[in-house]
């Protein structure tokens, strides 16, 4: 028998997207409270819930199995789960197999001092690192208590280590809008890229969504006055479409769940850290991945519990922010899947 005979039949959704992208939450947990994305006082999940580094394992293999090239570590703040490390380290098996393509994370940035040359040494290549202003003042308003200086800190050893970063910017109204342009200019000066993102509407917080809500249409024309963007055919497997800036020499990617929907190339699912697998980022289905897990230490169960889940990805989401919808679209928050 040929050796495709035998590999298992990969992850096809009814819409014919094969499922090559797997992000995974590993805690719920955060050392910031973004204020899109957290509210002041979050209950986090007692610890027994959460999938162990052996779980969390077992089931990112089992994806890998299936066909899953990329896998991103998420949050929460990945970094905050003690011994995650161990995890990373333990994943990057399948780096060294060619089995994965891409072994990366999300993080706030705030413990990547003492882990960027660890993370390198892992097989760990591109991480995105979260920045919405670099004004430290406005830095601890937004996160409600994050440290600018550490976090910087973070990034430039993070770059030394070898590491490349992408900066993740939430676009907010009358918050960040203005230091677009200057955020652009510093990540392109330390040879970052940089991504803008759409507030979604994914679990309450404290304040009104509608406050927030910031088109990208209408940050990318005020950038189009500014400098000279041309369309960029490059991609990384997501849902961000680039220009390259002229005069800086980088690039801008532009997330936009909100006024352009992405979903019918969507190659992506979610693992919360409790094993829920969300087939689509803005719908509630789910299915259990932590019971069959569990339920024995064969991965049969938990593959099929996989592709059945699979068969019911849905065919997009229906985002929407306005006065009438001031509710979220999906209870849970962005931490809870990962971002
Ligand atoms: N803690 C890590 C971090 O901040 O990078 C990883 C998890 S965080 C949930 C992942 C990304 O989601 C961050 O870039 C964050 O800015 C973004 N995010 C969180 N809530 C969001 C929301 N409601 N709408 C859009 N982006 C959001
Ligand atoms: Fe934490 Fe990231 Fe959410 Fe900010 S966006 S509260 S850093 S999980």
């Amino acid at each position: 028998m040929s050796l495709a005979a035998v590999a298992p039949a990969p992850l096809i959704d009814p819409f014919q997207r094969a499922i090559s992208y797997l992000r995974v939450s590993v805690t719920d947990r955060c050392d910031f409270r973004c204020v899109y994305c957290m509210s002041e006082h979050m209950q986090f999940l007692p610890k027994r819930e959460l999938l162990t580094l052996e779980e969390l394992d077992r089931l990112c293999s089992s994806f890998i199995t299936l066909g899953v090239k990329k896998l991103r570590l998420t949050g929460g703040e990945p970094l905050v789960r003690r011994d995650l490390m161990t995890l990373i380290r333990s994943l990057g098996r399948h780096l060294e197999s060619g089995a994965l393509e891409e072994l990366t994370l999300t993080t706030n940035g705030s413990q990547l001092e003492t882990h960027a040359r660890d993370l390198f040494a892992a097989g760990v290549r591109r991480i995105n690192v979260s920045i919405d202003t670099l004004d430290p003042d406005k830095f601890r308003e937004i996160t409600r208590r994050g440290d600018l200086a550490q976090v910087i800190r973070g990034v430039d050893a993070a770059l030394a280590a070898g590491l490349k970063i992408k900066i993740n910017t939430v676009a907010l109204r009358g918050v960040n809008e203005d230091e677009i342009p200057s955020i652009a200019e510093w990540s392109h000066a330390r040879g970052m890229d940089l991504s803008l993102i759409e507030t979604m509407p994914l679990g309450d917080i404290d304040g009104d969504r509608t406050d927030q809500y910031l088109p990208l249409s209408l940050v990318k024309a005020r950038l189009a006055q500014r400098w000279t963007l041309n369309e960029s055919a490059y991609r990384t497997g997501g849902p961000a479409r680039y220009v390259s800036v002229a005069e800086t020499g980088g690039r801008i990617g532009f997330i936009t769940p909100m006024t352009h929907n992405f979903c019918e190339s969507c190659n992506r699912v979610r693992v919360t850290c409790t094993g829920t697998l969300y087939m689509c980022l803005g719908q509630d289905d789910a299915a259990d991945l932590r019971a069959p897990l569990r339920a024995s230490e064969d991965d049969g169960k938990l593959v099929e519990a996989i592709r059945e889940a699979i068969r019911r990805k849905p065919k997009g989401h229906d985002f929407i922010i306005d006065r009438r919808n001031a509710k979220p679209a999906v209870a849970r928050h962005m931490s809870t899947t990962g971002g």
